[in-house]
């Protein structure tokens, strides 16, 4: 049978509005891969009634009840009190827990206060989970043939306890059957195109393995679960399957789980030591900011002119204005233009452009709202495709801004 599981976040903070309650997310989705199903979520503020009655509550329904929160050493935080009082038994203090706060705050060269030392007292009837990250331990109770989890609210904490301590725990308590999932990211392909070429391959895939299309803005992740009882196995298998149709999708396919195609681009122009410069019309600074967000990307980024104006344009960039007049300035001419004279004006090994109508106004018959032309430039090509993503505005830049990333993977190339 499958285990059900129920979360409760606990703090003020969460229900005014000022954290967002990030660590449920995070545990879900933990729970889901070790195929326990969590029921039910519960949010609520650092108050006696409500938290005794929420822990009553989960009880009853549930075989897991996963609490963060409220185990900070101020006034506020009630969830070990309340712990203590829910089960009937006295807060003692448990001497391994006081050496291992005593121990991480002599590795900060720091007075245990007496507040830490009240962190070591721990109901009767727990057992401590040793948090190696922070001084309020985790506390692990099963009563009644529920085990309850207490954690601390700061979510790195939270997952350190949880990979460490509690998910081991709960697997050899609950796990017979487990549950592999592996994401593969695609670019620049519909999910209905997906869907049409690897329905064949989707068909033909054993019973214990699920497929699932997760499209979002101008991308689709491809889901392939597998449940059984080895981790080595489905992995295996999931990665046999994924070699089938590997060569059928790979021009869409850059990258897996949780990279981001401008992370995947970074890590091109990292291996080859070469540098990127952006000049962009109609994303308006929007690419340069999706690069931007990639931690260490000043490694070889440069720069991004945001040509908007046709002056700017021809200022900054190379853009003729013969070219402007006789073919606009969104055209293949001017969106080469601009990629290599980003390349020349920034002394980057690579240029990216992008220029187009990203409305609601400004289109026309011939080049309707959403026409988009983006260049690439490196020493040996330069090269425009022409896009249409006839989408409102916003959707526009940022399909636009992913088109130019995923043209450079597509172009790029270690000479
Ligand atoms: P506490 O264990 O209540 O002392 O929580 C410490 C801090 O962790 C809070 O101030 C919040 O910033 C953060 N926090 C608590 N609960 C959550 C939650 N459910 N999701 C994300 N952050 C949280
Ligand atoms: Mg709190």
């Amino acid at each position: 049978m499958t285990p059900t599981a129920e979360i409760i976040s606990i703090g003020d903070e969460l229900l005014y509005g000022q954290t967002l309650d990030t660590n449920s997310h995070w545990i879900s989705g933990k729970l889901d891969e070790f195929n326990i199903k969590v029921y039910q979520k519960t949010t609520i503020g650092d108050n006696e009634e409500q938290i005794l009655k929420a822990f009553a509550e989960a009880a009853a329904r549930a075989d897991i009840v996963l609490i963060t929160g409220g185990l900070g050493p101020t006034k506020d935080d009630l969830t070990k009190p309340l712990l203590a009082k829910y089960f009937g038994v006295k807060l003692v203090r448990n001497e391994e827990a006081l050496r291992e706060i005593s121990a991480l705050f002599a590795k900060a060269s720091r007075e245990v206060t007496a507040v830490n030392v009240q962190q070591a007292e721990l109901p009767a009837n727990c057992e401590k989970i040793t948090n190696p990250v922070g001084t309020a331990p985790g506390m692990w109770f099963y009563e009644n043939n529920t085990v309850f989890v207490a954690m601390p609210g700061v979510p790195y904490e939270m997952k350190r306890i949880m990979t460490d301590s509690v998910l081991p725990k709960l697997q050899k308590m609950f796990g017979e059957n487990i549950i592999h999932h592996h994401i593969i990211k695609t670019i620049g392909i519909t999910e209905s195109s997906l869907s049409d070429l690897i329905e064949d391959w989707e068909l033909s895939l054993p019973k214990h393995m699920k497929l699932a299309y997760l499209p979002t803005m101008g991308q689709v992740k491809l889901r392939l679960t597998a449940m059984g009882t080895h981790l080595d196995t489905l992995m295996r298998e999931v990665d046999d399957q994924e070699k089938r149709i590997f060569p059928k999708i790979s021009k869409y396919v850059y990258g897996y789980g949780d990279e981001q195609i401008e992370g995947i681009i970074g890590q091109m122009l990292i291996k080859n030591n070469q540098t990127l410069g952006v000049a962009e019309s109609c994303t308006g600074g929007y690419l340069a900011h999706l690069i931007t967000s990639i931690p260490g990307s000043s490694k070889y980024f440069k720069g991004t002119i945001v040509a908007y104006a046709n002056e700017v344009k021809m200022n900054e960039l190379e853009v003729k204005a013969k070219d402007i007049e006789t073919y606009g300035a969104v055209s293949e001419q001017v969106a080469l233009s601009m990629a290599r004279g980003i390349r020349n004006k920034l002394k980057t090994d690579v240029g990216i452009a992008t220029t187009g109508i990203a409305g609601p106004d400004g289109g026309s018959e011939e080049k309707p709202v959403g026409t988009v032309w983006i260049a690439y430039s490196d020493q040996y090509i330069s090269i425009a495709k022409k896009f249409n993503f006839a989408r409102d505005r916003k959707f526009i830049i940022h399909w636009t801004a992913l088109a130019a990333l995923n043209l450079f993977r597509l172009k790029y190339s270690a000479k």
